[in-house]
């Protein structure tokens, strides 16, 4: 079993902010920033990938946010979802994470800057419609 499976069924203790039939929101163990939460579905997936689309996952994590907004009066935040060893997911166990930002609190996502042609934009568009309409 997974480690956020066992979390899931209560094996591994964790600091719960949310629970129901089938989903639970709690605090990651590294807080990169305070309130640093991780919602998951109690069932395996392995990533979005996997994911069903009934599943609600996503109406969730704006509820908590909110949620999170008024307990820790925060009007900033990051929502992340790691997807594969490349993209960063150590946890191969769907979730996505909730992290409140602060004035200078040494989070730092940067993205690198790609131009890309007008060709290759509309290429790469109608490819990836294709594959959406497939
Ligand atoms: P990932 O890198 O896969 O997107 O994120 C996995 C997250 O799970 C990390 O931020 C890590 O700190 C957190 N994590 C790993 N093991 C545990 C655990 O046993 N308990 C809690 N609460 N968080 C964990
Ligand atoms: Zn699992």
């Amino acid at each position: 079993m997974c480690v956020f499976c066992k979390i899931a069924s209560g094996e591994i203790p964790s600091y719960k902010i949310y629970e129901d039939d089938n989903f639970l929101a709690f605090l990651d163990i590294s807080q990169a920033t305070i309130g640093h939460t991780l919602v998951i579905p109690k069932k395996h997936y392995d990533s979005i990938f996997d994911l069903e689309e009934e599943t609600k996952i996503f109406n969730l994590v704006i509820l908590l946010t909110k949620a999170i907004k008024k307990a820790l009066n925060i009007d900033n935040v990051n929502i992340l979802n790691n997807n594969g060893p490349l993209a960063g997911q150590s946890v191969n166990h769907f979730h996505i994470h909730i992290i409140p930002r602060y004035e200078n609190d040494s989070v730092n996502f940067s993205f690198p800057k790609n131009e890309l042609e007008k060709e290759a934009f509309i290429n790469l568009s109608k490819k990836i419609i294709v594959s959406i309409e497939k």
